[in-house]
């Protein structure tokens, strides 16, 4: 399967039973990958390389929303290099422990601006869910990989509201900085939240309340 979200934005597919998205971010003849998952049956690389050979499409980038294994499986991340040896895998640098097996990684500690045909290609990193959480700004559309939305609280309780609200306060003030970018839909990459007409600031103003319950 493959299923166009957004201008430029296509799921590959969901793999393995965390159900995790594999995704191509695509403008003017180039691409980036984002996620590598676990798999069981077909293999994201395959599925990713029938499309792109297909399109005749060149994948510049490797990236992914943040290092747990669902979402960074660093065999999936090899295989894709291999598949793809002029590609780039640009990863923050709190991979690093997960990502020893692999060669010619490219680490950033705050953002990271890539260039997509043109596009820029923005990774943000603001730690929440965990602590190698990277935003993935393309196109008008956010990845905010798994961060819970409209609440403080998150699944993983490890990173402390203090950095959760610093973080927020990071991406609230990310497209001032870059000049008034706009920001109108959100994605996550497990493909189970897709919003679209967002306000942005006003969504993380919500996400700075500590909600009991959730
Ligand atoms: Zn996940």
């Amino acid at each position: 399967m493959i299923e166009q979200w957004s201008d430029g934005i296509y799921l590959v597919n969901r793999y393995s039973r965390y159900s995790v998205g594999c995704w191509i971010l695509y403008y003017n003849g180039e691409c980036a990958i984002l996620e590598f998952p676990q798999f069981d049956g077909a293999s994201p690389v395959d599925e990713v390389s029938a499309i792109v050979e297909q399109h005749g499409v060149n994948v510049r980038y490797l990236i992914c929303s943040h290092s747990h294994y669902d979402h960074f499986y660093p065999s999936t991340a090899s295989a894709f290099q291999d598949r793809f040896p002029h590609s780039h895998l640009v990863l923050q640098s709190g991979f690093r422990p997960r990502a020893r097996m692999l060669r010619d990684v490219h680490y950033f500690d705050d953002t990271a601006v890539l260039n997509i045909g043109g596009e820029p290609l923005y990774l943000v990193f603001a730690p929440k869910h965990s602590w190698t959480d990277t935003h993935v700004i393309f196109r008008g559309s956010i990845f905010t990989g798994d961060w819970a939305l409209g609440t403080l609280r998150s699944v993983n309780a490890f990173v402390p509201a203090n950095v959760k609200h610093a973080s927020i306060d990071r991406l609230q003030r990310f497209p001032h900085e870059i000049g008034g970018y706009h920001i109108h839909k959100l994605f996550s990459t497990h493909a189970n939240d897709r919003r679209e007409g967002i306000n942005f600031q006003h969504l993380l103003n919500e996400t700075h309340i500590d909600r009991k319950g959730w």
